[in-house]
């Protein structure tokens, strides 16, 4: 299985970077942190990606969540070519939003209306306008490490000290805009009292993800989730669960369901679309029905609730019943035993985080459960073992902070491989 060359990709990469901003349309893809060039990808059929030269990779990527069936799913893909005949947008409303909708309303706890959209980053936008609106309120409160899309409330790094105003993490980013943005450290309640205590009275919204997978798996820790409840229920602000990510990969019933804690807001994306460009936010009717044009806070989009979105959203969800996560989950336990037992054997300091079929490896020796601590993960490491797996044929996120997602497509041969795959790199690791 072992991949020889790259050299199709690297002549794609050539022409790429003129043509596009690093040779790409988003910026991890072109795989800096790992000191790699692009790979440049031609098809994929269940838990398999075959790239330009005719490599074949086990893949845990999966298009960055979204294709919790794997690639190219029979089902999936049959519904959407019947689809496509009939038209592929219509500007007016169909049955099939009408369909998922019932869905997630049904799957969701949090979600008596949903409102359907383009992406993630728009779904935590327009979340977020909403809250605004609906508390008559400016500031909101964001933890470290935690990623919500690339709109301006939510592009913000931590001001020095605690809890402190917001600076642009981008040119690009106003001031003024990111002044309105408190930052503090994930798992951290204390931080959250005190920033409660400085701000409370002009915070619309705290928003998270329930569990993070932006700076590597980060599960909460502590009741954390639960202690954002209460707080925000206290001051009158909106909690927002950011689901774009484990929104149907954690559970049957997402992260608010696994946990027993439910926001106001659920931001969705990823697996609600099965690989196609969606994204949606939902809650409570009373916030809902502010949401225009029933209420006066606008959001709108020209191909919100396409149908060919619609039916990859709808296909994908339906054939996860609560088997299909139980199979997923026991892949991920024993992908995550043969990374232990590898790291056991070859003496590699490695922190295993996860939350279902989300699961984060860190070259760490300590407990990684906010970002100062998965900073101190050895970049060197990750990037020498990163170069072995895709040599090896195993296609992974090209950072050490992001984690691997499965598939119902991966069988167990693929699990066997790929921890085969980790004892290559971690012997080289050892050496
Ligand atoms: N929120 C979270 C938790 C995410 O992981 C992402 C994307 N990785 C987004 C929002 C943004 O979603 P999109 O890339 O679809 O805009």
């Amino acid at each position: 299985m072992t991949v020889a060359n790259y050299q199709n990709s690297m002549d794609a990469y050539k022409e790429a970077v003129d043509l596009m901003p690093g040779g790409v349309n988003s910026p991890v893809r072109a795989f800096k942190s790992v000191g790699m060039n692009p790979i440049f990808m031609e098809r994929g059929k269940g838990s398999k990606i075959f790239d330009i030269d005719g490599n074949e990779y086990i893949d845990y990527v999966l298009s960055w969540g979204p294709l919790i069936l794997g690639h190219a799913d029979n089902r999936v893909v049959s519904k959407l070519k019947e689809v496509a005949e009939n038209g592929t947008s219509f500007g007016a409303p169909t049955l099939l939003e009408n369909k998922l909708a019932k869905l997630v309303i049904d799957r969701v706890p949090s979600i008596e209306m949903v409102r359907m959209v383009n992406s993630g980053t728009e779904a935590t936008m327009s979340a977020l306008r909403l809250a605004r609106g609906y508390t008559g309120r400016d500031k909101i409160l964001k933890f470290e490490g935690n990623y919500h899309g690339h709109g301006d409330s939510l592009l913000i790094k931590a001001g020095s000290g605690v809890a402190t105003l917001g600076l642009p993490d981008s040119p690009g980013v106003p001031e003024s805009v990111a002044k309105n943005t408190i930052t503090v450290p994930y798992n951290d309640m204390e931080s959250v009292r005190y920033a409660f205590e400085q701000f409370g009275d002009d915070l619309a919204a705290v928003i998270v993800e329930p569990v993070s997978g932006n700076m590597g798996v980060v599960p909460p820790k502590d009741n954390f989730l639960q202690q954002l409840r209460d707080i925000t229920e206290q001051n009158g602000t909106v909690l927002i669960f950011d689901e774009v990510m484990t929104g149907f990969r954690v559970g049957y019933n997402c992260a608010q369901g696994h946990f027993g804690v439910t926001p106001d807001l659920t931001c969705l994306g990823k697996v609600i679309g099965g690989g196609l460009p969606v994204g949606a936010y939902g809650g409570k009717r009373e916030i809902m029905e502010r949401v225009a044009p029933v209420g006066d806070i606008y959001q709108a989009g020209t191909l919100s609730g396409n149908p060919l979105a619609m039916t990859a959203g709808y296909e994908t969800l339906v054939a996860l019943d609560k088997e299909a996560y139980e199979q997923i989950n026991k892949q991920a336990d024993r992908l995550v035993e043969g990374y232990q037992q590898a790291a056991e054997e070859f003496n590699v300091p490695l922190q295993v985080n996860r939350a279902g079929s989300m699961v984060g490896f860190f070259f760490n020796s300590e407990e990684v459960f906010n970002y100062e601590t998965a900073s101190k993960s050895n970049l060197d490491h990750f990037a020498s073992y990163y170069r072995t797996m895709a040599d090896e044929g195993v296609f992974l996120p090209p950072s050490q902070f992001e984690g691997l997602f499965l598939s119902t497509a991966h069988t167990d041969e693929d699990v066997e491989k790929t921890i085969a795959a980790v004892r290559t790199a971690f012997a080289k690791l050892s050496k």
